[in-house]
């Protein structure tokens, strides 16, 4: 941390910050603070047990054994000591006192702020599409959220092992590649034509479908659960139109919920997330939130979203931190993320609408190639996979209106479009 920093320490009694959360924007948004010079008291409420970690290894490199899990922290524990911010592991925020400006602990235990910064991120869905699938709670039926999901998941990750995967999404996608990594027999079903279907559209859709095929992953696509069985002879039985599918575990990967209710009983306004201005305030000035939960009025694109990524986590914890140091920064870059299956490994930046055109550059079958989305000629997305060191350029042509033959055509330089 900064010498400034170091320097100054908090006054008792003195009001600060209270950030709740403990994932990833939390992390940042406290770090940021002190990096920044901010001296008052600092409070980060966090219901995991764990020090603010990483989530994306935990489909990955944490599940395949690469990376161990006291290398997820962003900062380490002493980090939190040295920088003089009081680290509450285990302990959940109840509710918010909008008018005393407490965060209330249980019991008689609550915290005074000056600047509230929320920060609880989301939760996996349960439930199924429809709310009513039978037996998504069974023993044996997972979600993947947290390290605690992860090393629970992890230990049935055995060879010759059945793993049903339901829903196609990255987390679901991701976990396939991992546990086919570890010799497991996996089947992945989702209703949609391909995986990755709503965020990516049909052509990367298809293209990771095959890729999971030749990888050995069984794919059920067009396929609807209509629930989970449990025998005691035989185990889990995961129910769909054309007959069951065996299975010694289950992942439920089928989207994740915003943690909106201390948001939501605080009366602040809520739409997708908790609706914050580009300075990441909420309709409450004394109240910021970021990351997953909110739903922040970007500048670049004019329009308010929310984003489920990390890189976005990162970057609106330390924009929240610069807002309360009284920076005019604001929320001002497009959405970028990653993801590693099967050694495909890629990076999209930009803001893909659904009926956007996708333009692909390359050969998809070489497994190295650039899609662009195009919508009335203009990118309004792209997604370099497994060429590197493009994106950031591949940023700039966000807004461009390039001709889709110069786009395709390699022997234009990337570089000079
Ligand atoms: C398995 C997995 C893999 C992923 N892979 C990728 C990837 O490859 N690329 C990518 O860009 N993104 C990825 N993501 C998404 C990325 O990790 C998230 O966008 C990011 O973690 C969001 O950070 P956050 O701090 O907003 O929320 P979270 O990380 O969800 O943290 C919120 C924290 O708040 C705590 N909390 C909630 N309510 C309370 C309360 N009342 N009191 C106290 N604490 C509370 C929660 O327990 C949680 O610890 C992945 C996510 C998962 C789960």
């Amino acid at each position: 941390m900064s010498e400034a920093a170091m320097a100054g320490s908090t006054t008792q009694g003195e009001l600060g910050t209270v950030v709740i959360g403990g994932g990833l924007a939390a992390a940042h948004c406290v770090h940021a603070l002190r990096e920044g010079g901010y001296t008052k008291p600092i409070t980060l409420i966090a219901s995991e047990n764990e020090v603010p970690y990483e989530r994306p290894p935990l489909s990955k490199e944490y599940l395949q054994g690469r990376k161990p899990a006291q290398e997820l922290p962003p900062f380490t524990a002493d980090w939190y000591v040295e920088a003089d911010v009081d680290l509450r592991l285990g302990v959940t925020a109840e509710s918010i006192d909008v008018s005393a400006k407490k965060v209330e602990l249980g019991g008689p235990v609550s915290v005074a702020y000056e600047n509230l910064v929320i920060a609880t991120g989301c939760r996996s869905r349960l439930g199924g599409r429809n709310a009513n699938m039978e037996g998504w709670d069974l023993p044996g039926v997972y979600t993947l959220r947290s390290l605690e999901d992860a090393k629970r998941l992890k230990e049935h990750l055995v060879s010759g092992k059945n793993l049903v995967i339901i829903g196609a999404g990255w987390i679901g996608m991701e976990v396939a590649a991992s546990a086919r990594a570890a010799g497991v027999e996996v089947t992945v079903i989702t209703p949609d034509p391909v995986p990755l279907a709503t965020a990516m559209g049909s052509e990367f859709g298809s293209h990771v479908a095959q890729l999971h095929v030749s990888n050995g992953v069984q794919c059920r696509f067009g396929t609807a659960v209509s629930g989970i069985a449990l025998d005691p002879d035989k185990g889990l039985a995961v129910q769909t139109p054309t007959g069951d599918i065996r299975a010694d575990f289950v992942l439920l990967a089928i989207g994740a919920v915003p943690n909106n209710e201390l948001a939501v009983a605080a009366g602040l306004e809520i739409g997708t997330g908790v609706v914050v201005d580009e300075h990441l305030r909420s309709s409450n000035p004394d109240i910021l939130a970021i990351g997953d939960i909110a739903e922040a009025r970007n500048t670049a694109l004019g329009r308010a979203i929310r984003v489920e990524h990390w890189d976005n986590a990162i970057r609106q914890g330390k924009l929240a931190a610069a807002t309360i140091l009284g920076r005019d920064e604001s929320y001002d870059w497009l959405p970028y993320f990653f993801t590693d299956q099967f050694g495909l490994g890629m990076e999209y930046v930009g803001d893909r609408g659904a009926d956007d055109e996708a333009v692909v550059r390359g050969d998809m079958t070489s497994g190295e190639f650039i899609i662009f989305w195009l919508r009335k000629g203009v990118i309004t997305a792209a997604m370099n996979v497994n060429i590197w060191d493009v994106n950031d350029h591949l940023r700039t042509m966000i807004g461009k209106n390039i001709p889709v033959a110069t786009l395709q055509d390699t022997d234009n330089d990337l570089m000079a479009l």
